[in-house]
């Protein structure tokens, strides 16, 4: 990231400098004046200018209208503010203003920029039947770089939120026709769980009971219109970041640390009832051949390389359909659903052989690897009892010579 920074203190130059290279990786361009500033907007495009409200050549915030008529998002720094030239700021449409005050005020420069940088993948979606209310709100995210999308009622937004992938903010009005905020999210909350997606409730009701219904829906924050901008993005920011350590903390409980498949909690959480359906299900459990050699010839770090392939390799070939995880070790497993034990055998059989016919390759390291599989059909048993005959399986594949595919009897 570029960062244009106009301010004439050396010592802020030289804290906020270093803090943005070597906290983000941003190249910083420093103007100690308007003059310098204007010529590098002039040659450069950045993602964000932090400038001083106060220059030598420009004492009354003219940088400001500098790097906003360039369309960069710019963070002010400031000794002090009043609150005529706090609105008038904020209208003009900065990202937000800071006081020079300690080490802190830099800190949230820094915070800031790399919110920014995070916006610009976030998706968020506004659902109200006002425009002018829906304008201003776009607006405001766009401020902030945001890619927004708009529904103008409860069920237009469902329908966005059917075709739309990976949308982690819903802010929705309460007074809607048709299907109103509180029918919205309680539906929003059946499909989506709270570590995809963050909810703001809106009202101009002046209902005081309004904000407690919304949160009990299933709602994360609540805001009363209208609103200031200040407000608006730090209960956005906050929300958002909340999402942020839910879904880190879901991952950490979700996921295995080191090839980033899922991990066996999850998978007997999720598959369990699977197999309770039946129907044609079929569940894979694959073992790297003499992993352990691996291991002790190249290094365990070699080894991680070879697990973290592996698993590649099998979410490109199983991920899209089926569930896997990592089960521990060089262990993984596979849940074939719609899959009788036949056609599972098949697959998996075809995956086994690919395997053995492509090497792993870690720079000048080639690496020759094989996986023995065992497959076992669900057969009105429990899915513990199916990966007890899925490990049978797999043990008569290892003892029959390796790299081929047994199934369960
Ligand atoms: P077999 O063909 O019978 O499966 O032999 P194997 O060597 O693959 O199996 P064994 O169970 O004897 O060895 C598995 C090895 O996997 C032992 C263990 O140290 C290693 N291992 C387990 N987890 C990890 C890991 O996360 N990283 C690395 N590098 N090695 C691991
Ligand atoms: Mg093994
Ligand atoms: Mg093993």
């Amino acid at each position: 990231m570029r960062i244009l920074l106009v301010e004439d203190s050396n010592i802020v130059v030289r804290l906020l400098k270093h803090m943005l290279t070597q906290l983000l990786d941003c190249t910083v361009d420093v103007a100690p004046n308007l003059a310098v500033a204007k010529q590098l907007l002039g040659q450069n495009s950045y993602f964000a200018a932090v400038t001083d409200l106060n220059l030598p050549d420009a004492p009354h915030g003219e940088s400001v209208e500098l790097v906003l008529g360039s369309r960069t998002p710019c963070i002010v720094l400031t000794g002090s503010l009043d609150a005529k030239q706090r609105k008038r700021l904020l209208q003009l449409g900065i990202v937000d203003y800071v006081y020079k005050e300690n080490r802190f005020s830099y800190e949230y420069v820094v915070k800031l920029i790399s919110t920014l940088n995070r916006n610009r993948h976030t998706k968020v979606l506004v659902a109200d039947d006002s425009r002018v209310s829906r304008n201003f709100v776009r607006n405001l995210l766009e401020l902030h770089l945001f890619e927004v999308l708009e529904a103008e009622d409860g069920a237009k937004a469902l329908e966005v939120l059917e075709r739309e992938s990976g949308i982690r903010l819903l802010i929705a009005d309460y007074n809607m026709p048709g299907i109103d905020g509180f029918e919205l999210i309680l539906k929003v909350r059946e499909k989506f769980a709270r570590e995809e997606m963050v909810i703001i409730g809106l009202s101009n009701d002046t209902d005081e009971t309004l904000s407690a219904r919304f949160i009990k829906n299933g709602a994360n924050d609540f805001l009363q219109k209208p609103f200031v901008h200040e407000e608006f993005h730090c209960r956005v920011s906050n929300t958002l970041e909340s999402l942020e350590m839910i879904r880190k903390l879901w991952e950490q409980a979700n996921l295995d640390y080191l090839t980033g498949v899922y991990n066996r909690r999850y998978f007997f959480d999720k598959v369990s009832p699977q197999a309770q359906q039946g129907g044609g299900f079929s569940i894979a459990l694959m073992d790297i051949d003499f992993f352990k050699k691996v291991n002790d010839t190249h290094g365990h770090d070699i080894g991680d390389e070879v697990l973290k392939e592996f698993a590649r390799r099998m979410k490109a070939a199983f991920g899209q359909h089926f569930t896997l995880a990592r089960f521990g070790g060089e262990e993984f497993v596979v849940a074939l659903k719609g899959l009788d034990s036949e056609r599972a055998m098949t697959l998996m059989d075809g995956f086994r052989s690919k395997l053995a016919q492509v090497p792993f390759q870690f720079g000048e390291l080639t690496l020759s690897l094989t996986v023995s599989i065992g497959v076992a059909e669900f057969a009105g048993d429990s899915l513990d009892n199916m990966m007890k005959r899925a490990d049978l399986a797999l043990y008569e594949a290892k003892t029959q010579g390796r790299n081929q595919t047994c199934i369960a009897s």
